[in-house]
């Protein structure tokens, strides 16, 4: 699925310049000329990352930058016409994630705003916020129980599905037989013995 990125740039040529490069790439865009709009728009939850202008008409980049942060985790890629600019936005701790200055290469912009959304991705992925596992050809869905190898969904039994499971989040181990019957089946037998 294209990612999706908001730019908040009050300046109309270089916010052109932003979405031009980013749509070459493959993204989505959406423009706010102001900080009000940016705030409002940033807030919908519909971004994948915000790539936010400092000084911005109606409210500046810090305020949109703080409270953005405060209800979402989103990348935050701050664009500033000045070097010192950064040193200020880091003292402040806005929990911006990243800092460009004007004139920044077009390519850099596009570079370090993929390279925050595969951290996001990573983080996301670590933090359990999706429990997929994915081993080779197969991709594993512990919440829904689903297995699909190569795309094609299979059927398991319960012990099947969590033998496979509990290997493919511990790659490169090797188990005993006894091992892995007192993780899979004592296990449960324990969870159904203690209700
Ligand atoms: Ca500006």
């Amino acid at each position: 699925m294209r990612k999706t990125i908001l730019i908040v740039e009050d300046e109309p040529s270089i916010a052109k310049l932003q979405r031009d490069y980013l749509e070459a790439s493959g993204f989505r865009t959406e423009i706010a000329p102001n900080g009000e709009l940016g705030l409002e728009r940033g807030l919908s939850g519909k971004f994948d990352m915000i790539v936010l202008d400092l000084m911005l008409p109606r409210m500046n980049g810090f305020e949109v930058c703080r409270q953005i942060r405060d209800n979402l985790d989103v990348p935050i890629l701050m664009v500033t016409a000045r070097r010192e600019d950064i040193d200020m936005i880091r003292g402040l701790g806005l929990g911006a994630d990243d800092y460009i200055t004007k004139p920044f290469k077009p390519a850099e912009l596009v570079a370090r705003v993929k390279a925050h959304l595969s951290r996001y991705e990573r983080l996301k992925g670590l933090s359990g916020l999706t429990n997929e596992v994915e081993v080779r050809e197969i991709r594993m869905d512990p919440d829904s129980r689903r297995v699909f190898v190569r795309d094609a969904e299979v059927t398991l039994t319960t012990k099947e599905f969590e033998l496979l499971h509990f290997l493919a989040i511990h790659p490169n181990r090797v188990f005993s037989k006894d091992q892995l019957f007192e993780r899979i089946w004592e296990s449960t037998r324990w969870a159904t013995l203690r209700r």
